[in-house]
């Protein structure tokens, strides 16, 4: 049982974790150190200049430190070789070895570079998939042996000053892992401990960690319980750093979102000390996307560096080990059910919808763009309108859209300030967003729900107020509103610091009795739809929440593209695993292993794919480990070797060694068949 505050120093800030700082080389990880940006390259490792040449350029742009496969013996010899032609041209940077099932290779690899990466899943265990139980001593001695295997590169680690990371992945686990604790978090988190116990009976404490997968809630439980787990371990003392990564995140958009998701997420929290950001591109496209998440985060650090927690008292009303939805009470906001078992809504607020109300033109190029990304829908339009008079462009849009055969929900929203003592909503309104902040009264409170009492309007009450204010202005609303909950929808926030915030609002709704609440996560965007800081940013800020099991609805406004805004939302929440509206596809960054071009192959089979909705399909460039890392893919496309393919059904191989030019279409063939 682990205390539920423990993986984080404050639950309520970002307030980095305490950790050692580990040497690579001549860099230092963790402690005060700014976080640390990493890729791994995709060469064949035998090829030196081509290895040199993308570390070369992965170091122009910001990597800090470059992982290599060493898949064998001479692999790992060859590592010499690439580090003297690194020396050639100049090239700083560590280097480290990425090691699976050749513990040979990392005894070699230890002696030429500055970290050794191993997977306790697979360092002394080979992968059967068989289920059986191990009595205590049966599992007492499988650890000895274990530890008889991975004792020398320990040892040898020490005595070369090299580090360490012990990097477990969800599905590659070893079968008596698997067995005693499942493909758990919990299993990651003891497979590693395992590892642990070794290093440390070795006074060996140069160790990062990694629990990586390519679900974003399962990495994001593994690295809590895991910090959890250390810091009682450890007694308060500094702990070991933290590598993030959601692994097989795949390409473009989506794996820049669920990367944002996984480690961003964690980064609010404190967590974390170097990061790789997995595409299935160029690795040099990962710099970037690593470098603004770590530099989001230390600035929100650094912004909270200052701040106490403020919230004492509330307890925390989620639990950070498992994902669970918060229970709220569904409300009909129009045609549409928001809340309770309904799936997170999404919605798009305009911020100016004068035009629109001018024009019924604009108005259906507006529909006619909302319509154009097949198999997404925009469930509710907010009309965001300032001054008392909200009454008539409100009714002049609900009128064209009637005109034009559209029954979207329609919303507005207000400022309580600017209601004034005497107003009446429009029956026709879905739903009204009041803002509120700490000038209105409660009896201001009392007069928006009566008036929206009149006409049966649904109301959200959207908190603009500074993370400490919030307590006073949720009790303020609450004593003024009737206890029926039928009449609020919920809470929404805007403000910075959205995660903490939200937590904090969703926290002290339950602390007051009205956990029942829905919350609107909203976000606005800065720069347009289209940038990959916004996309970022708007991954972090609605998919923490949501992977903290909060938020019924996602409302998104600045946007100049409809059409990219609705579709980003929706890649936020397949993102987050909360709706599925369109393919899935995990694929491996690709590495020296990778028996094809990784990035045209993915291409390839998400061309003939893309219709498929809410199928998982795992394109995987190595059957070493891509089997084991494509853990939750319901079919997999897989590297067998050179020109061939084997293909999975789930975790079962149903064909094997298939021609690359005929796997894709046996890959359809085998989704038609399971679907019939
Ligand atoms: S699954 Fe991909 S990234 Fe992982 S080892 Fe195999 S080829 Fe490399």
């Amino acid at each position: 049982m682990v205390a539920e505050n423990s993986f984080v120093l404050d639950p309520w800030v970002g307030r980095r974790r305490l950790t050692r700082e580990v040497s690579v080389g001549s860099l230092g990880l963790g402690g005060e150190n700014p976080i640390r940006l990493q890729s791994m390259t995709n060469t064949d490792t035998m090829d030196t200049r081509a290895t040199v040449d993308q570390i070369e350029r992965l170091v122009a742009a910001g990597c800090e430190i470059a992982r290599v496969t060493a898949p064998s013996i001479r692999d790992a010899e060859n590592l010499r070789a690439i580090r003297a032609m690194l020396n050639e041209r100049r090239v700083e940077v560590p280097l480290v070895a990425d090691i699976h099932f050749t513990p040979n290779a990392a005894m070699i690899a230890a002696e030429c570079v500055e970290k050794v990466r191993v997977n306790p899943g697979n360092y002394a265990d080979k992968k059967k998939f068989e289920v059986r139980e191990y009595t205590d001593p049966e599992y007492a001695d499988e650890l000895s042996r274990v530890g008889d295997r991975f004792r020398p590169l320990v040892l040898r680690c020490k005595q070369n000053g090299v580090a360490m990371r012990i990097g477990t992945n969800h599905g590659s686990l070893s079968d008596r892992v698997m067995n005693r604790y499942g493909d758990s978090p919990r299993g990651m988190v003891e497979s590693a401990l395992e590892f642990l116990d070794v290093c440390e009976a070795e006074s060996y404490y140069d160790v990062i960690f990694s629990m990586k997968s390519s679900n974003a809630h399962i990495a994001i439980q593994a690295y809590r319980l895991l910090a959890s787990r250390l810091h009682e371990r450890g007694g308060g003392l500094p702990s070991y750093p933290f590598h993030l990564g959601v692994t097989e995140a795949g390409d473009a958009e989506d794996g820049r979102i669920k990367s944002a998701i996984g480690i961003g997420s964690l980064l609010e929290d404190g967590i974390g000390d170097t990061i790789r950001v997995s595409l299935t591109e160029d690795p040099v496209r990962e710099i970037p996307v690593a470098e603004k998440i770590a530099r989001r985060a230390e600035q929100a650090w650094l912004g909270d560096v200052n701040r106490s927690s403020s919230a004492p008292g509330v307890a925390l009303a989620m639990d950070p080990f498992s994902h669970v939805r918060r229970e709220t009470t569904r409300v009909e906001m129009g045609k549409l059910g928001v809340g309770g078992s309904e799936p997170v809504r999404v919605e798009l607020e305009l911020v100016d919808p004068g035009a629109l109300a001018d024009s019924t033109q604009s108005l259906r190029d507006f529909l006619a763009a909302l319509d154009s990304v097949e198999g997404i829908a925009c469930e509710s339009l907010l009309l965001s309108l300032r001054g008392s008079d909200f009454a008539s462009p409100f009714a002049e849009i609900a009128r064209s859209l009637g005109q034009l055969g559209s029954d979207l929900p329609l919303s507005m929203r207000v400022s309580a300030g600017e209601l004034g003592s005497n107003f009446e909503f429009p029956a026709e309104c879905a739903r009204v967003v009041v803002d509120v902040t700490l000038e209105d009264s409660a009896e201001s409170f009392g007069r928006i729900s009566e008036a929206a009492a009149q006409t049966d309007t649904v109301l959200e009450y959207c908190l603009r107020v500074g993370f400490d204010e919030l307590a006073v202005l949720v009790d303020r609303i609450l004593k003024a509103i009737p206890e029926d909950p039928q009449a609020v929808l919920g809470f929404s926030l805007e403000g910075p610091r959205s995660v903490h915030g939200v937590r904090l609002l969703a926290s002290l709704l339950e602390d007051r009795g009205a956990g029942h609440q829905a919350i609107v996560l909203r976000h606005s965007l800065a720069g347009g739809e289209n940038s990959e800081a916004d996309l970022i940013e708007a991954s972090i800020a609605m998919g923490g929440p949501l992977c903290d099991g909060i938020g019924d609805m996602l409302s998104l406004r600045n946007f100049s593209d409809p059409a990219s805004a609705l579709d980003l939302s929706y890649r936020i929440l397949q993102g987050a695993r909360l709706r599925t509206t369109r393919t899935e596809y995990i694929s491996c960054p690709s590495c020296g292993r990778t028996l094809f071009d990784l990035e045209e192959t993915t291409a390839r089979i998400k061309s003939v794919t893309s219709h498929l909705k809410g199928v998982k399909i795992a394109v995987m460039g190595c059957i070493v480990n891509g089997p084991g890392e494509m853990a939750d893919a319901d079919f997999g496309y897989v590297g067998a070797g050179p020109g061939v393919v084997t293909l999975y059904a789930g975790q079962q191989v149903v064909a094997r060694n298939i021609p690359e030019q005929d796997a894709a279409d046996r890959l359809l063939a085998l989704i038609a068949d399971h679907d019939s």
